[in-house]
């Protein structure tokens, strides 16, 4: 069990420290001598709330024992902040997809024929979260670093009308003829 107000007493350390560099043993003497789960408040401090609790992971010039809150955290907590979701919830997604690219069927390993790089897979929001997407299993799935980035024009969606239309256009004869003859069978006379 944690103490109550562990997570409160680090909250108003850091506040009245905006800025500053504070280190690992200020940190832990500000949750309390009893209180050996410090590094657990800061990181939910980080991830759950979104506060901008810059780590020598972020910024090359703290030492890893010292953190810095930037700046005073906004009443709803900005999540755009965090750059990823946990190790273990990554590796349950890419696991769940088969390692394999959700938006274009590549595998790591693979040469992407769009970017001619070896395909690297990251795991993306389905639903972004600037529009309210959350870190959960059924909002997250694994994407090539090309459609991450968005860089490559695939995309989830069904194609339009007019895409295939134009597809259709720009197609040879006999393949235009072969549509024709699905279309055909598909609705009849009544199309
Ligand atoms: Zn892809």
């Amino acid at each position: 069990m944690t103490k109550p107000g562990s997570k409160e007493r680090i909250r108003q350390f850091l506040l009245a420290h905006v800025g500053e560099v504070v280190t690992s043993h200020q940190l832990r003497d500000a949750a309390g001598s009893n209180v050996s789960e410090w590094a657990r408040r800061v990181r939910e401090l980080r991830l759950e709330e979104g506060w901008k609790i810059r780590t020598h992971n972020d910024d090359a010039s703290l030492k890893p024992n010292e953190y810095r809150l930037d700046e005073r955290p906004p009443a709803t907590p900005d999540l755009t902040f965090l750059r990823g979701i946990s190790a273990k919830l990554r590796a349950e997604v890419l696991d769940r997809n088969g390692f394999t690219c959700q938006m274009c069927g590549l595998t790591p390993g693979d040469i992407d024929p769009y970017t001619g790089r070896k395909v690297r897979l990251h795991v993306g929001h389905i639903i972004d979260k600037s529009l309210g997407g959350k870190d959960e299993p059924s909002n997250l799935r694994a994407l090539c670093s090309g459609c991450n980035e968005g860089a490559k024009n695939v995309t989830a969606e069904k194609p339009s009308a007019i895409w295939l239309l134009s597809q259709v256009r720009r197609a040879g004869i006999e393949e235009q003829k072969a549509v024709y003859v699905w279309l055909q069978k598909k609705f009849g006379n009544n199309g």
